[in-house]
């Protein structure tokens, strides 16, 4: 008998670890708690056009998510975006990121006197880093205080901070430096960043930095559900997971209300669900497992995706435009889809996107549809003085969106994944860990299902 794997959760992280748990032969169910699988990765049509609703790229200088798009049949569907080149909305008016810069981090005084984004006065505080003797990152800092203490608190609030909450929708004084700007921290512990920085090797290369899928990169999800109902895979929507128990000889998963629970066994489990949601289904024989998952904090967002007849908008150069925290506005971030993806080009029809809500900034989410709509349509005509009305709007609101990798991040993950291989046959991956984007959490699947087939581990034989 074929030995069976279950994977709890059918976002990427889920759907990725069953794609590679049955390639190496296990029988293996999905159990996922929503009624459709893809978790952040979703799209609809906006006035009729395809367009992401969550993520909307795939980092392509890595490898994982571009090799398994073509695994699954949209390898030769990858498109570059027509532009990244991305604004900061800073003093007045969008303003480009300085050259070169590494996360908002700049590689020179020029470039960043050159972009405007931060007054004369930052510039000139963020020149005693070249004076300053080094300030070594010890077990880990603030990326405020470890880059404001170089660079000044300017160039954190209107360029670090910025970038790295258009990744983790967080703020610098609590995400990790060690975590979330590690290719930083030697800099940091030899001395000067603009002297270290310049001295890295530039960005770019011939190669495409990222890398979208006409009609959305919700598709690799959907095209993997379609590979794994090929492959046998029992995929399984509406089965939210309330306890993970052992058993003698591996797992149970009870499934469903708890009034009438269904016991689903296996011998092996992933656990691929954002980390509150894995504290609250094991139970103390996880040992500490359950406490160092439920320490991970998530910020929620919303997208608002706006659809205009494109001749009645004339949107500024580039893929879209930040908002530093300090600004005070709605919208935190905004992409021109329709200009930066080439696949609409032609149609009649101008999509813009834009994102609400930091960590812990909760109250404008409790703003109904209409308001955020309302107030995004206000942000966009004082910044790019889009004044045309939409003839298309979808709000969509994902609660719990982004876990927030804050100071200690590194070692919790670090008793978390020492703790998880103490548990035979289980295995944890997703965007809580290693990483938030989808190839950090394809990764992240390759390895638990690695560590699910190593010595000591699920016998691809069992019975
Ligand atoms: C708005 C937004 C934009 C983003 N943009 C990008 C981008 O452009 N590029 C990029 O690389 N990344 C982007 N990201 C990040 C990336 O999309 C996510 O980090 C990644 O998709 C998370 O995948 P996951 O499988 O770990 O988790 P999820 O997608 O959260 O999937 C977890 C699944 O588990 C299910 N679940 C939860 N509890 C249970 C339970 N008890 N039982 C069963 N199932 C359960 C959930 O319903 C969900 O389907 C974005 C994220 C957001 C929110």
């Amino acid at each position: 008998m074929t030995a069976r794997i279950v994977v709890v959760g059918g976002g990427i992280a889920g759907l990725s670890a069953a794609f590679y748990a049955r390639r190496r032969g296990f029988s293996v169910t999905v159990l996922e708690g929503s009624k459709r699988f893809g978790g952040k990765l979703l799209r609809a049509e906006v006035a009729g056009v395809s367009t992401d609703l969550g993520a909307e790229a795939l980092l392509a200088r890595r490898p994982e998510a571009v090799d398994l798009a073509r695994e699954v049949g949209l390898g030769g569907e990858l498109v570059p975006p027509a532009t990244t080149q991305a604004a900061v909305y800073s003093r007045g008016r969008l303003r480009p990121l300085p050259a070169g810069h590494v996360m908002g981090v700049p590689r020179s005084l020029r470039s960043l006197a050159a972009t405007g984004i931060v007054p004369p006065t930052a510039v000139l505080r963020a020149a005693a880093d070249l004076l300053l003797p080094p300030t070594p990152v010890g077990d880990d800092v603030p990326v405020a205080r470890g880059i404001g203490i170089r660079l000044g608190r300017g160039v954190v609030d209107r360029l670090v901070e910025p970038l790295l909450g258009g990744v983790y929708a967080g703020r610098a004084d609590r995400l990790s430096l060690r975590a979330t700007l590690p290719q930083l921290v030697d800099v940091l512990d030899r001395g000067s960043l603009l002297r270290g920085l310049r001295d890295l090797p530039p960005p770019g290369g011939a190669d495409p930095v990222f890398a979208g899928i006409p009609g959305g990169v919700a598709r690799l999800g959907e095209a993997l559900v379609d590979v794994l109902r090929a492959d046998g895979v029992e995929l399984r929507t509406s089965a939210m997971v309330r306890v993970l128990r052992r058993t003698p000889t591996g797992w149970r998963c009870d499934v469903g209300p708890a009034s009438a629970p269904e016991a689903v066994d296996a011998d092996g489990v992933v656990v691929a669900v954002p980390a509150p949601a894995a504290a609250r289904m094991l139970g103390p024989e996880a040992g500490g497992l359950a406490a160092e998952l439920a320490g991970i904090e998530y910020a929620s967002v919303a997208v608002v995706t706006l659809a205009f007849p494109a001749d009645q908008v004339n949107l500024p150069a580039g893929s879209g435009f930040l908002v530093p925290a300090v600004e005070r506005r709605l919208v935190k971030a905004a992409t021109f889809s329709s200009v930066k993806w080439p696949w609409y080009a032609g149609s009649d029809v101008a999509v813009v996107r834009c994102s609400i809500g930091r960590f812990g900034d909760t109250a404008d989410l409790q703003r109904d549809d209409a308001e955020l709509v309302a107030g995004v349509l206000a942000d966009l005509g004082a910044i790019v003085r889009l004044r045309a009305q939409p003839i298309d709007s979808i709000v969509t609101r994902w609660a719990g969106a982004l876990p927030q990798y804050d100071v200690g991040h590194a070692a919790r993950v670090a008793r978390i994944r020492s703790a998880a291989a103490r548990l035979p046959g289980f295995a944890l991956c997703g965007a809580a860990y290693d990483g938030v984007g989808i190839p950090a959490c394809i990764a992240g699947a390759q390895r638990a299902v690695a560590s699910l087939t190593g010595p000591r581990s699920v016998s691809r034989t069992a019975g």
